[in-house]
């Protein structure tokens, strides 16, 4: 018989995940069992893949730059890689602002709604933490995230899994493994080599788990649910995030159509369960290994592109996060403070949520967090801040979840593009945690 792919078991892991959901938010102590008993699967999961997130990055991206021999080639590379990031960061800033202003979504929440929201959530502690969060980020000077990029420590930086600095030192360690004599390279390459094909067979391992982790990390969202009433009112506000998400899908698959020259259908389905786990964890930089085996393993982009396009994008491209910032801020604006909708101040919009994206940690709700940033900057009174996020407050982790999906497709679209255009896209060659099992069982 033939196996049931690995997407359908996913998807049949979230459907009975969120049915499961609701059957246990309609019991009595159901709730709590969920939070006790299967959450915690959901959780082991995610430490899992955040386990070997550091070590895959590490091996990939210094094996992938040995593998170039060429420096002129890594810059070229990279300067490709940043450009099309922000091209694409900056289309869907554009569509969400250009969703927002034309449906206005914002226009016509009655005041009791609004003074119910508030009461609700103004003084949650979820929004209370958003605000402090933002507030530290606001305090750094203008350079610090540059400074950020540069450990002093790399095991601080593996500890704290700051990505950024991980990437930093093994473009480092690669470009000086190029310039060195190629015996002495041999050895270091050789390892990383080797530390790649571990962690990459870890991934397919871990995997195996993925239909039953979904289901417990959808049955936790969903007993998070409490007031669907909320959650109708805001509804327009929700379908103009998830339209503009859906059309950011249509612009990358007419790039790999016409650009790259592959069946959209084909590339979605290849990538689908780096997708699936995206809306399950709400984390692109969880989802990063898995991204890496589908992008590498069954798309077929050569190490040396995804090793550094990826996990760079993981971090600073997050397209679905731009999106969503810009019809949040003009939808706050909307409800609360209309008089700041200018164009000017929607043109601001245009290029913080744009830093704010690339700022933006790739973890759950850290969209919300520069939310404030980017609000901050076209000078919304602070004193309404924590009204503004109480009102997306309750829609936040679906949107989250629908906006994950689309930064970890922005990325395997972008990694495709960039393989296509430097000669880097070959045959798929998937593997399976099993390849070698008859030999050792
Ligand atoms: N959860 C998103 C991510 O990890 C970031 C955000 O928009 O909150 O990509």
């Amino acid at each position: 018989m033939k196996k049931l792919a690995l997407h359908w078991k996913i998807i049949i892991g979230m459907i009975l995940g969120i049915v499961f959901g609701f059957i246990m938010n309609s019991i009595d102590g159901g709730k709590g069992f969920v939070a006790d008993w299967v959450a915690p699967f959901g959780k082991i999961f995610i430490n899992l893949l955040k386990l070997i997130a550091v070590p895959l990055i590490l091996a990939s991206l210094i094996k992938g730059i040995s593998d170039l021999k060429d420096i002129s080639k890594i810059k070229s590379m990279g300067l490709k890689t940043l450009g099309i990031y922000i091209a694409t960061t900056m289309v869907a800033i554009i569509i969400g602002l250009s969703i927002v202003n034309a449906v206005k979504p914002g226009e016509g929440m009655s005041k009791e709604t609004i003074e119910k929201i508030k009461e609700k959530y103004a003084d949650n502690t979820g929004v209370k933490d958003k605000l402090n969060k933002a507030s530290k980020q606001k305090d750094a000077g203008p350079l610090q995230a540059l400074v950020d990029i540069f450990p002093s420590n790399i095991f601080k930086s593996f500890v704290n899994a700051s990505m950024l600095q991980v990437i930093f030192f093994a473009l480092f360690v690669g470009i000086s493994l190029l310039l060195i004599a190629e015996e002495k390279a041999k050895p270091l390459i050789s390892f990383f080599d080797s530390l790649n094909e571990v962690v990459m067979k870890m991934v397919d391992l871990i995997m195996l788990f993925a239909p039953y982790a979904v289901f417990a990390l959808l049955a936790n969202v969903i007993i998070a649910f409490d007031d669907t009433e909320i959650l109708i009112k805001l509804l327009w506000y929700a379908l103009c995030v998830i339209f503009g998400l859906a059309l950011m899908v249509v612009f990358y698959l007419l790039i790999l159509k016409f650009y790259v020259k592959k069946s959209p259908l084909w590339f979605l389905q290849k990538i689908s369960p780096a997708q699936l786990l995206a809306f399950s964890t709400s984390s692109s930089a969880a989802t990063l290994p898995v991204t890496m085996e589908r992008v590498e393993e069954h798309v077929g982009v050569d190490k040396e592109v995804s090793g550094f396009v990826l996990p760079v994008g993981a971090t600073v491209n997050m397209d679905g996060t731009s999106l969503y910032q810009g019809i949040a801020a003009v939808f706050i604006m909307q409800v609360i403070w209309p008089e700041g909708l200018t164009f000017t101040n929607q043109l601001t919009i245009i290029l913080t949520a744009l830093l704010a994206s690339i700022g933006s940690a790739a973890v759950p709700s850290a969209g919300m967090v520069m939310l404030v940033i980017v609000l901050e900057s076209v000078g919304f009174p602070s004193e309404l801040l924590p009204i503004g996020l109480a009102l997306i407050f309750a829609v936040d982790r679906p949107l989250d979840m629908c906006r994950t999906v689309i930064n970890v497709t922005g990325d395997a679209t972008v990694a495709t593009l960039v393989a296509k255009s430097v000669g880097k896209l070959g045959d798929p060659k998937p593997k399976n945690w099993d390849d070698n099992y008859d030999l050792v069982k």
